[in-house]
């Protein structure tokens, strides 16, 4: 019988690496780790419909190469990793010590990969096979009897077609028994947290995510039902009221959202998740208020307009207003994402985007530098400037040229309007009121870190 490693891998330094779907990245200034969703969703499905021994691990909350190896109990003839674009290098000589201390095939799965497969493979030969886009079905498919490699990328089989037309309503809840849920808590609370998944996939292609090259541009939505059974099983199993909703728009549809809210306040939790500016009102963001929703992110990246288009964000500055005030209005704390260096904009330009988000007042700002993920047109746009290749790490924290402002002085931006963002009001209410005073003194000793300051 097959035995099955699934893991995160581990990092050199022990460091908290995020690696799910779209969102591969250091673990943030407020420690949050995610409950890698995406792990626990595939050992659920494998073990309910094939005959496969499975063993998973999420090495990503902060384990060492050497901790890992120890924490393996099974010699597995397969192992599944998945791959993040942070620590692409450390990930991939991981799979090659898999390999060699195991002889297991290794299938690497992730955003990363499925952009690059045909060169992983060619510059890797302890890998031996890529999984392109989400990985659940294609597993699958591969370790039921009679087991079918050609679902795969792999040196004798190049032409795998992209596999999004699954219906995510046929998986299982996630098998959550493998983790330490300890080690998944809100930053602010300190409370434990899980991720539930009500939708995939998005209808926009913004030109630095790679959401859409993972889970397709079609809107797919898991029944209301199915959603609330199984937060109402995580609440009795676990004792676990805080939830992330994890989706790419978790808002694109207002019915489904509706629907969903409404069951949802039955069940007395709390609960965040994702919006777009341009798919939330007032009246869909009350219903979210009163099932639970706390806060809402937005990723707005910049406010303006002619990036805007470029990116093809799909919307204008004036909505930006209109979509957070109608979190705001409903009670909802907002976080406001935004991306300095994108290709076009100048230094004015970034100013006048922080001016605005100062105005907007959101609870909290988060500036990143433009990362040109591997498979993105931002990929292809800042090769011009910058030499990429599909073999380095690429980490919000890395600043690429994006052929207008010089590298030190992104930098210099970036830092600026991160610590000013921490001083406005609207953030010192925000951390005042959800955070300890020893929470706070370590977030500030890691921004410092951060900054080098
Ligand atoms: S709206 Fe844009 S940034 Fe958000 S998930 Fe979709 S493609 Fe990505």
């Amino acid at each position: 019988m097959n035995k099955v490693l699934i893991c995160n891998p581990p990092s050199k330094g022990a460091d908290k690496i995020i690696r799910e779907g779209r969102c591969t990245q250091r673990s943030s200034f407020w420690s949050l780790n995610y409950p890698p969703l995406t792990l626990a969703q595939l050992t659920s499905l494998l073990r309910r419909d094939s005959d496969v021994i499975v063993e998973t691990h999420d090495f990503g909350v902060g384990v060492g190469f050497e901790q890992a190896f120890d924490k393996i109990n099974i010699t597995p003839n397969y192992a599944i990793v998945n791959i993040g674009s942070t620590q692409f290098d450390s990930d991939i000589e991981f799979c090659r010590l898999l390999n060699k201390k195991y002889q297991c095939e290794i299938i690497v799965i992730g955003t990363h990969v499925s952009s690059f497969a045909q060169e992983v493979l060619n510059e890797f030969p302890f890998i031996k096979y890529v999984c392109i886009n989400e990985p659940e079905f294609t597993i699958l498919k591969f370790f039921k009897k009679p087991m079918d490699d050609s679902v795969f990328v792999s040196k004798e089989n190049t032409n795998v077609a992209n596999n999004f037309d699954n219906s995510i309503e046929e998986l299982p809840a996630p098998d959550w028994s493998s983790f330490e849920l300890a080690n998944y808590k809100l930053p602010s609370t300190g409370e434990k947290f899980l991720m539930v998944n009500p939708t995939r996939g998005c209808p926009w292609k913004c030109s630095f995510c790679t959401a859409p090259l993972f889970y397709g541009n079609r809107l797919r939505t898991r029944s209301v039902d199915k959603v609330v059974k199984e937060i109402k099983d995580l609440k009795d199993k676990y004792g676990i009221d805080n939830f992330l909703l994890w989706s790419d728009t978790f808002t694109a549809n207002k019915k489904y959202v509706k629907d969903l809210c409404y069951e949802l306040k039955k069940l007395n939790i709390r609960w965040v998740s994702n919006s777009r500016v341009d798919t939330l009102d007032y009246e869909t963001a009350k219903v979210m208020k009163e099932s639970g929703c706390w806060l809402l992110t937005f990723g707005i990246e910049t406010h303006n307009d002619k990036t805007l288009s470029r990116i093809q964000k799909g919307y204008k500055e004036v909505d930006i207003t209109r979509g957070v005030n109608a979190a705001k209005d409903a009670g909802i704390l907002t976080v406001g994402h935004y991306i300095l260096g994108l290709p076009g904009e100048s230094c004015e330009d970034m100013r006048r985007t922080y001016q605005k988000s100062k105005e907007l007042g959101l609870d909290y700002s988060q500036f990143y530098y433009a990362t040109p993920f591997p498979g993105t047109k931002l990929y292809r746009e800042l090769s011009q400037y910058n030499n990429l290749t599909p073999f380095d790490n690429y980490s919000q924290d890395h600043c690429y040229y994006n052929g207008i402002v010089p590298v030190r002085d992104l930098k210099k931006l970036k830092d600026e309007f991160s610590i000013k963002s921490l001083f406005r009001v609207e953030t010192v209410n925000f951390v005042g009121r959800s955070f300890t005073i020893r929470q706070i003194l370590k977030t500030l000793l890691q921004i410092r870190t951060h900054l080098r300051i």
